[in-house]
Parts: structure tokens; C-alpha cells; sequence
């Protein structure tokens, strides 16, 4: 009615006109950026379409602020299924989207982006296994491998598989270091008086799901609170039907301090492991990131993924990393171009990464960076925001502790700050390290991710 309103004022329309033509025109249905109209029967669709359909497109823009496109349809149009369902669909989609959002998914983290090998076949087809019959086929389903293997991809696929099939499933995805963290702050404020529902909307939040995933489970080992609650989750989940998936870096039977109802309780459903790719692996992984990625444009010859592929060789991320080095690069010496050459220098702290890695403040920055999703030129830079500067202060803070760098040297190190800048950030952490369990926990997870032991 405000759009019509406008057309009626902005184009000076006579009483008489309005009436016939705008007054009985009906929206049918929205599909993507395309506005249905429903135009009378009796009423031509050709001359609505030549007098009014550009008016109409400029008022609608103007009345909603996003440009929409135009369509007339007879009421006769044998067209009008096809569009209702086209709008049902779209509006699915978009559910199954908002869902898979709300679940915390990465959407490039599907079954159709993975590279089935050697390595990961069992995984694989466990995962889709569980996928396709949540809660019936494998419960829990426990996947171990090694950093950068795909754990986190395969989750993420489940979730997004069992989402699409039905948005209203329930389905969480959270990493253990969440879990915990969240269990923290729980506790906390179940303790100040009249906060008692603190805890009961934790165990709302974990128990009252289809498929409950957690990731990396190796970092709520040794923590006796967090095993704890953990159990009550899984149990109760478990003996309701519901499906239980958990990833970490090692079976069940080699995590030490893991509580043995808790291993027990792990090896009742399907363990499955994933492993280094193989050479014909990793070049299968490299054309698919190309695919995925639209880098066809840089003709990488085959030499040179050959060359990559054979170097980088127990870290699919590494192996991902090293390629997006190599564009960036080959942008940075524009014109050059891309030979073996230019990919041994992709590869130069990537191959010396791979035998026993020494941490170094290039690692660090690194993995704060993986952890927060923060950029390492983000980090190094002077943005001033809480999000970045957290992260930043928690690597000067690591800088200082895990690796012999004077507070000079951590300024150099993260683009140039002077000494009182780093001594400032340094000590913000310490201090709030004293009053904050979350902290301490992520800080101890970080440093668990930067010297596995
Ligand atoms: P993990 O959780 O085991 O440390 P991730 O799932 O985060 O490893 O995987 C690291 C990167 O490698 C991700 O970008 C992921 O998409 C990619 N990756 C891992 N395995 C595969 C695969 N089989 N096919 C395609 N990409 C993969
Ligand atoms: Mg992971």
C-alpha cells in the first residue's frame, strides 16, 4: 500500500488510471530479489508491463531500499505453480541457512567440498552415515586425527547434511573450549544469589538438541568439573536417542587423564580415525581448492602443484596454505610467473614447519590467528577494536612467555609498537588471567594448540 501510494503521488496518476490499472494489482509472491505481480484478468499484462513496470521497480527501491525486479502475471498463467514453488523453496533455504548460521557452521564445510581419500574413507563414510540416520546407526560418533586433517570439516558436513534434510532439527555445534568456558560462566552466576537458572539454561542449552557436536574434546581432558558435566550431557542425550558426535587428536584408549566412564562411554558407538593424505590425496585436494576457490585464472601449471603436493605432507591446511601463498606472491611480484621457484618460496617456513616444530613467535601469531579468526596483519596492525585487541594482547602475552623475545623484540615483532604498548598489554592479561577462569582456560588451550605434547 505505501509503495502504490508513492507510485500515486510521485507519478501524478489520475484518479481513473490508479483505479483501473495500480488499485487491483496484487503482489504474488517474492523469489529471491523478483517481485511477482498478479495483474486481473481482463487487464492486458503487456500494456501494465510498458507503462508501469519501470515506475513501479523505482518506487518499490525507493520505498524498501533493495532494487527488486519486475514481473506481471496473468491471473491464467499456467506459470503460477511453478512460481508459488520456486518462493517456497527459496524460503527454505533461507531457514535452512539462518539454522545452519545459528549452529556456528562454516558453509564451505559441507560433504561437497571434501575430498574423499585413502585417509579418510572410513571417516567419511561413518560421518555420512550418521548424517543420513542421526541417533540410529552410530552413537557417539568419536573421529581422531591429527591437526588439519579434516575433523572440523567432517562436523561441520554432518551438521549441514542433517540441517538441509530438516531446518528444525536441533543441532549444536560447539568446541570443547566453548563447552567449558560456557560451564565456567555458569557456575559463576548460579553462586550470586538469585541467579539459580544460570545452570539450568546451560543444560538447556546441551541437552535440548537432536545432534550435539563437540569438537576437539582433548582440551576438556584434566578438568574434573568439565568431565563431569559432560557426562550428565552425554548420558542424557544418549539414553533419549540423540546423536553425540566428538572429535579430538587421539583415540579414546590414549588420552590419559580421561575418566574412564567417559572412555568407556566414547568407544560404545563407531571410532574412526583419519590420517595423512596420500600424494594422489593432496593433488586431488589442491584441483579442488582451485575449483572451489575460482583460481582456474592463474593457470598454475602442473609442475607446480606436483612440486607442492610433494612437499607438504601431514597438513591439509598447510597444503591449502601454501596455494594461497603462492597467489599471494604471484600478485606481489606482479607479472612473474608461477614456477617451482616461486612455489619453494611459498613453501620456505611451511616444509621446515613439518619435521618438529620449534615454537617461535611466527607460530604463535599464527595460531592466535587460527583461533580467533583475527588476520596476522590484523594483529600486527593498529586497529583499535576490542576484537583485535584482545587477541593481540593474548599473543604478546604468549610472545613473552613460551619464547625468549625481549619486550623490544615483541614490538618489532607485531608491527612495530614500542615497548610500553607490549608491557601494557602483557600485564592486562596477567591481571585479568588472576580473576578469570574463562581466560585461563582458552590461554591453556592456545597453548596446548602451539606445543601439542
Ligand atoms: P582439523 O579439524 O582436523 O584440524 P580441519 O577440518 O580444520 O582440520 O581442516 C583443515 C583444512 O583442510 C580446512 O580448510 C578443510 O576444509 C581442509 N580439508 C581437510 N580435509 C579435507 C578434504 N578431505 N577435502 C578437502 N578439504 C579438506
Ligand atoms: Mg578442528
Amino acid at each position: 500500500p505505501e509503495i502504490i501510494e508513492h507510485l500515486r503521488v510521485e507519478h501524478e496518476l489520475s484518479n481513473v488510471s490508479f483505479n483501473t490499472w495500480i488499485q487491483p494489482l496484487k503482489v504474488y509472491d517474492v523469489v529471491d530479489n523478483t517481485v511477482f505481480i498478479l495483474v486481473n484478468m481482463n487487464a492486458s499484462v503487456e500494456y501494465i508491463e510498458k507503462k508501469y513496470q519501470l515506475p513501479l521497480k523505482v518506487c518499490i527501491a525507493e520505498t524498501t531500499g533493495t532494487e527488486y525486479d519486475v514481473v506481471f502475471i496473468s491471473e491464467d498463467d499456467d506459470r503460477l505453480n511453478e512460481i508459488q514453488n520456486m518462493a517456497i523453496e527459496a524460503n527454505q533455504k533461507k531457514k535452512s541457512k539462518s539454522a545452519a548460521e545459528k549452529a556456528g557452521l562454516n558453509p564451505k564445510y559441507t560433504f561437497d567440498t571434501f575430498v574423499v581419500g585413502g585417509n579418510n574413507n572410513f571417516a567419511h563414510a561413518a560421518s555420512l552415515a550418521v548424517a543420513e540416520s542421526p541417533g540410529e546407526v552410530y552413537n557417539p560418533l568419536f573421529l581422531y586425527g591429527g591437526v588439519g586433517l579434516g575433523k572440523t570439516h567432517l562436523m561441520h558436513s554432518i551438521a549441514h547434511f542433517i540441517l538441509d534434510k530438516n531446518p528444525k532439527k536441533k543441532v549444536l555445534y560447539v568446541t570443547s573450549e566453548t563447552f567449558t568456558n560456557e560451564l565456567i560462566e555458569a557456575l559463576k552466576n548460579g553462586k550470586t544469589a538469585g541467579n539459580e537458572s544460570a545452570m539450568s539454561k546451560f543444560r538447556d542449552k546441551y541437552r535440548n538438541n537432536d545432534v550435539l557436536l563437540i569438537d576437539d574434546i582433548q582440551f576438556i581432558i584434566g578438568k574434573e568439573s568439565t568431565q563431569e558435566e559432560f557426562f550428565h550431557t552425554f548420558n542424557h542425550l544418549h539414553t533419549s536417542g540423540k546423536q553425540i558426535i566428538i572429535s579430538s587428536d587421539k583415540p579414546p584408549k590414549d588420552i590419559e587423564t580421561l575418566e574412564a566412564r567417559l572412555r568407556t562411554r566414547f568407544e560404545w558407538g563407531l571410532i574412526a580415525d583419519i590420517s595423512s593424505p596420500n600424494y594422489e590425496t593432496r593433488m586431488a585436494i589442491l584441483q579442488k581448492k582451485i575449483e572451489l576457490d575460482h583460481l582456474e585464472k592463474y593457470n598454475i601449471p602442473n609442475d607446480v602443484l606436483e612440486y607442492i603436493a610433494t612437499n607438504v605432507k601431514t597438513n591439509i591446511r598447510e597444503l591449502e596454505g601454501s596455494l594461497n601463498k603462492l597467489i599471494a606472491l604471484y600478485k606481489l611480484n606482479n607479472n612473474e610467473s608461477i614456477d617451482i621457484a616461486l612455489a619453494a618460496e611459498a613453501l620456505k617456513d611451511i616444509i621446515s614447519s613439518d619435521n618438529k616444530r620449534e615454537v617461535t613467535p611466527e607460530l604463535i601469531l599464527d595460531i592466535v590467528s587460527d583461533h580467533f579468526g583475527v588476520s596476522i596483519a590484523d594483529l600486527k596492525g593498529g586497529k583499535r577494536n576490542a576484537e583485535i585487541v584482545f587477541p593481540r594482547q593474548i599473543a604478546m602475552y604468549l610472545i613473552r612467555n613460551m619464547t625468549e623475545t625481549s619486550l623490544k623484540a615483541v614490538g618489532v615483532i607485531l608491527g612495530g609498537k614500542d615497548h610500553s604498548t607490549i608491557k601494557h598489554g602483557i600485564e592486562k592479561i596477567e591481571n585479568e588471567l588472576q580473576a578469570d577462569e574463562t581466560l585461563s582456560n582458552t590461554i591453556n588451550i592456545i597453548k596446548k594448540k602451539i606445543n601439542p605434547a
